[in-house]
């Protein structure tokens, strides 16, 4: 069982000046997080970047004026329950809102542990029809929630019923279970997403020290039945804000055949400011990541634009136009420039 706000102040891990504060955003925002991680963390840093993603905190109480309720607009862009389709080639399907730990960050924090957390099998169904119905649809991303929380014969019936849509192209699983619960990732898991088309893992990873023996060896299992699994990380202050730890992450994914996909800026979700950093420092962190590490290891910066209108990449640019040559400045990893000749074509 997950460890609750109660188990978390009856464990020590809440300061005790600091447990009614914490009581207040349990009331109001899900907790959990799985003994896998409360194993991980260092209870004498009081900035420990483990607790700091699944402790309730205080802060998370104080909503700021930017801030919203639906930072992505999920809401804005479901047609039917249980979908979010905002791009027209693919769509998120949400089959439940349960996930086995509660990221303090969580974009879809309104939501997450709350009821009904399972899209009931009428609403699952009218999802499959919407799917069928429309032939542009590629890809479907399974979210939540968490998918991999469901028991091996649900998800196998998820699997083979988008399997059995003939447009679809791509099944993807979001998920964090391998690395913060990896003992659900069974045999009967693995087995469960066999499918004939292709089938990709997307795990969410924000610190090296999250990349144990148990979730190396969970991704294992998903690499060893040929699913291409990939990363994505959000940006966080105090946990991963730094080059060299972002580096360290990056790293270790790759070490398991992981490829690093996004790394996120995170989202204007009510009561996360303290996690926010600035998009400039961000971009400084990429920039530092560029030089050091081999692309296997650089994730694509993105922000989610307020209210739904999509991601898009904000790294820094290394080219740049200039009015005063003919052709382009293009910056190299030390941040030295260097000309680079117009297109004889254009
Ligand atoms: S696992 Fe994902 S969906 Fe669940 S709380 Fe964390 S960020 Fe949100």
């Amino acid at each position: 069982m997950p460890l609750d706000a109660e188990d978390m102040i009856d464990q020590g891990l809440v300061a005790p000046e600091r447990i009614d504060e914490i009581r207040r955003v349990a009331r109001q925002y899900s907790v959990a997080m799985t003994k896998d991680m409360t194993g991980l963390i260092d209870t004498a840093d009081p900035n420990d970047p483990i607790a700091a993603q699944f402790v309730p905190n205080g802060t998370e109480l104080v909503t700021t004026a930017e801030e919203l309720a639906d930072p992505i607009g999920d809401d804005r862009w479901s047609p039917v329950p249980g979908i979010v389709h905002r791009y027209p080639d693919r769509l998120l399907l949400k089959p439940t809102l349960l996930c086995p730990v509660y990221c303090r960050f969580c974009f879809r924090r309104e939501a997450v542990g709350k009821t009904p957390a399972m899209l009931q099998p009428e609403a699952l169904a009218r999802a499959y029809d919407y799917i069928r119905q429309r032939p542009e649809i590629w890809e479907v991303i399974v979210t939540g929630g968490d998918p991999f929380i469901l028991g091996a014969r649900r998800l196998a019936d998820i699997v083979q019923t988008l399997d059995a849509i003939p447009h679809l192209g791509v099944i993807r699983f979001h998920t964090r279970v391998p690395i913060v619960d990896p003992a659900r990732v069974t045999a009967w898991l693995v087995a469960a997403l066999s499918a004939e088309k292709a089938l990709w893992v997307v795990v969410h990873a924000n610190h090296p020290r999250e990349l144990t023996t148990a979730a190396k060896e969970a991704v294992a299992r998903l690499v060893r039945a040929g699913i291409p699994v990939l990363s994505q990380t959000v940006l966080l202050r105090g946990i991963n804000d730094d080059t060299a730890v972002l580096e360290t992450l990056f790293r270790g994914l790759v070490a398991m055949r992981v490829k690093p996909y996004y790394l996120h800026h995170a989202d204007l979700a009510r009561g996360t400011a303290h996690f926010r950093i600035g998009i400039a420092s961000g971009q400084r962190l990429v920039a530092g990541l560029r030089g050091g590490v081999s692309g296997l290891c650089q994730p694509t910066y993105v922000l989610d634009i307020p209210g739904g209108y999509g991601k898009v990449p904000i790294a820094p640019n290394a080219i740049r136009a200039d009015e005063h040559v003919d052709g382009w400045i293009v910056k190299d990893s030390t941040g030295v420039e260097h000309a680079y000749p117009p297109d004889p074509n254009s």
